[in-house]
């Protein structure tokens, strides 16, 4: 008999532009696994049906991407605690007619700094940005053990919301005084959109950052923005946003797959080619 098809997808609106579906069939493929990884574009308000739907057909759990990831929250069964944390779910598992949501974007994000620049071991770090995915790295600087994170957000309050929300070690401070809060920082992440293809670009002066400072951008298209490029060519060490993407994939795919895949050149080559 053969074996039984596992399905999974990403739900997002709009989700053309996620590399989710690439990342996931091409590991499906190297291991062999008889299952497949769609994409669904799914309106907000349409987001429970649709969760639904996808346990109707047998599907073992989905992505979320923009804007489900928070509102997904209220219609679960069960969520980890860093979902809990953070107040949005990346993953979702179907189980026992059950829904559980996880996060595992602080996850990916810890993980791929790890891989990209060593172990973690910033005592200050710099915030840039309060929206989601911020929300995840802050996540991930307190797992870390990170003493003081300082949070630069153009609207303040929700720099201040987020770093009230994260307490003891985040302090909010206004954007105009982002580069004044480089000093003495041993990590810097842009987690705004700035400096996306086809968005403004993020204008920072690094001139107040510590040379042995880490400077970590998780946008990744393009994959050497701005930033990164200005940070290595002053002898910063640099992580790009790719390393996040696909390691916030493996616990995912292991989940629904049962195989743990390996993340390595040749998988950031593949999506770096689409
Ligand atoms: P959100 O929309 O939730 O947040 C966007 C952030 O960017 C906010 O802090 C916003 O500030 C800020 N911002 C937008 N425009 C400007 C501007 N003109 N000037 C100053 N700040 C600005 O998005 P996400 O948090 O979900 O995503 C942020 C980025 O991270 C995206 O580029 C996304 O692609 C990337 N990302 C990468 C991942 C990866 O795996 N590598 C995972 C998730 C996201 P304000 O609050 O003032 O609006």
């Amino acid at each position: 008999m053969a074996a039984e098809n596992k399905k999974a997808c990403v739900i997002g609106w709009p989700v053309a532009h996620s590399l989710s579906p690439r990342l996931h069939n091409y590991w499906l493929s190297l291991y062999r696994i008889n299952g497949s990884y769609d994409a669904r574009e799914i309106r907000p308000e349409a987001l429970n049906q649709a969760l639904s739907q996808l346990e109707a057909e047998g599907y073992s759990g989905c992505n979320l991407t923009l804007p489900h990831k928070e509102l997904v929250m209220g219609l679960l069964d069960e969520a980890d605690a860093t979902a809990r944390q953070i107040g949005a779910a990346n993953t979702l598992i179907f189980k026992n007619k059950k829904r559980i949501g996880l996060n595992t974007d602080a996850y990916g994000f810890a993980q791929s700094l790890r891989e990209q620049t060593g172990a973690i071991k910033a005592s200050k770090a710099v915030v840039l940005g309060a929206g989601g995915a911020a929300r995840a790295v802050c996540a991930a600087l307190k797992q870390e053990g990170v003493q003081q994170i300082i949070i630069c957000n153009r609207s303040s309050e929700k720099a201040q919301a987020l770093a009230a929300h994260f307490g003891a070690g985040f302090l909010a401070t206004p954007w105009e005084q982002r580069e004044t809060a480089l000093s003495g920082c041993d990590l810097l992440v842009n987690a705004t959109s700035l400096g996306m293809q086809q968005k403004e670009p993020l204008a920072l002066d690094l001139a107040g950052l510590p040379l042995s400072a880490v400077v970590c951008d998780i946008v990744y298209r393009p994959l050497n923005t701005p930033l990164l490029l200005a940070a290595r060519k002053r002898g910063n060490r640099v992580a790009d946003g790719l390393g996040m993407l696909i390691w916030q994939a493996v616990p995912a795919f292991e989940a629904w797959f049962g195989v743990r895949p390996e993340v390595n050149p040749t998988v950031r080559e593949y999506l770096l080619a689409a």
